[in-house]
């Protein structure tokens, strides 16, 4: 796994401009914890047993807690508890608050989340400021009753959308917990429900043979090169991840799981010469996908609240991110928080461009939304 070089004497610089230089082709590596929790409520759960038996399957080192408490994981600074952190794996029930779904527009109508916490080590991570405490990967043992809850939500008119990955990478911890095909077997059988995930992960394989009943919407965060490079640690490359999403695509027929399947190019930034770096990622994706498939596109650009950045500051004090609030805008919410976004000329830049470009490469692939 890549860990941050953490130096807390340096201060966040600028995005350096960056060289052109050959694609990275390397998956993700398989996440392996460090230690593995499990609370006596999980335990009671078959599908606790279930992780159980993969991480010992996975000679993993794990701790059987005599509470559904977690504590002790804070370190004696941010560094330390970040580490460990990232490290674990805790198996617990999610609460009893977690039935009530939340709305997440605009990817979906409703949140549900199979897990929180991630095992990778993004430098603009979207849970930063988002999840409390350390950023621990708490995987629910209670997937059952968290999936026959989304019936309560269901209607009559249209099929309700439902989000996996609000909190964490499915994917990602997908070999520890088996969660995710669990969920696309349930939705294949929901004529009112419908799933959505996105991954910066490569393992699809489990996927590839499961029925679905194009019920899920398979989903990769894709990014330009030199970002992807920069701020995304412990992910899998870009070329991974667009041929991982080719296969989930590709008709059974051909050896693929004949998945619906989309792109969420996310977060956007204007790093210098950003049309080209751009115009490769969207010409890689167009040499991929040279056949008929359903696809979309999401467009997601780059923002931070004074929450997130004082989070990854202490994350990530190295980092190349631009989180200067001088050069933005500010958005507020109904509530009163504030985000920083691109300034409006900026964003009417980047809409055009991308809008354009991507109607240009594929046609026949929607626009979901961009933000
Ligand atoms: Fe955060 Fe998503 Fe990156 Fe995981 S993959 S570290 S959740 S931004």
């Amino acid at each position: 796994l890549f860990l941050p070089v953490l130096n807390t004497s340096e201060v966040a610089r600028p995005l350096a401009p960056v060289e052109a230089a050959a694609p990275r082709t390397h998956g993700a590596k398989l996440w392996l914890p460090q230690r593995v929790l499990f609370t006596p409520d999980a335990l009671q759960e078959d599908y606790g047993q279930q992780i159980l038996a993969r991480a010992e399957a996975l000679n993993l080192d794990i701790e059987l807690l005599k509470s559904n408490r977690l504590t002790g994981l804070r370190g004696p600074d941010e560094r330390a508890t970040y580490r460990a952190a990232k490290t674990t794996l805790a198996v617990v029930n999610a609460p009893a608050g977690a039935l009530r779904l939340q709305p997440t527009p605009p990817s979906a109508d409703y949140q549900l989340n199979l897990a929180e916490g991630c095992p990778a080590h993004c430098q603009y991570c979207y849970l930063a400021g988002s999840l409390s405490g350390p950023p621990v990967v708490c995987a629910f043992a209670n997937l059952p009753k968290l999936l026959t809850n989304t019936q309560l939500y269901e209607r009559a008119d249209r099929p309700v959308s439902f989000e996996a990955s609000c909190y964490t990478d499915v994917l990602g911890i997908e070999h520890l917990t088996g969660a995710l095909a669990e969920t696309v077997k349930y939705f294949a059988g929901r004529e009112g429900g419908r799933l959505r995930f996105v991954s910066k992960y490569d393992h699809v394989e489990s996927l590839l043979g499961l029925p679905h009943n194009g019920h899920t919407r398979a989903r990769a965060s894709l990014n330009a090169e030199p970002l992807a490079r920069q701020l995304e640690g412990g992910t899998a490359s870009i070329e991974a991840r667009i041929q991982a999403l080719r296969r989930l695509a590709l008709p059974v027929a051909q050896g693929g799981g004949g998945y619906p399947v989309g792109v969420v190019l996310a977060p956007i930034m204007p790093l210098p010469d950003w049309q080209r770096h751009y115009g490769e990622l969207l010409d890689r994706l167009q040499a991929a996908f040279d056949f008929d498939c359903d696809l979309t596109v999401e467009f997601i650009t780059h923002r931070f609240t004074p929450g997130s950045k004082e989070v990854l500051l202490g994350w990530y004090p190295n980092t190349s991110l631009d989180l200067e609030e001088s050069t933005r805008a500010v958005k507020r919410n109904k509530f009163g928080g504030l985000k920083y976004v691109y300034d409006l000329p900026t964003m009417k830049e980047l809409k055009a461009w991308f809008t354009s470009e991507w109607q240009r490469c594929f046609p026949n692939a929607p626009v979901q939304y961009w933000t």
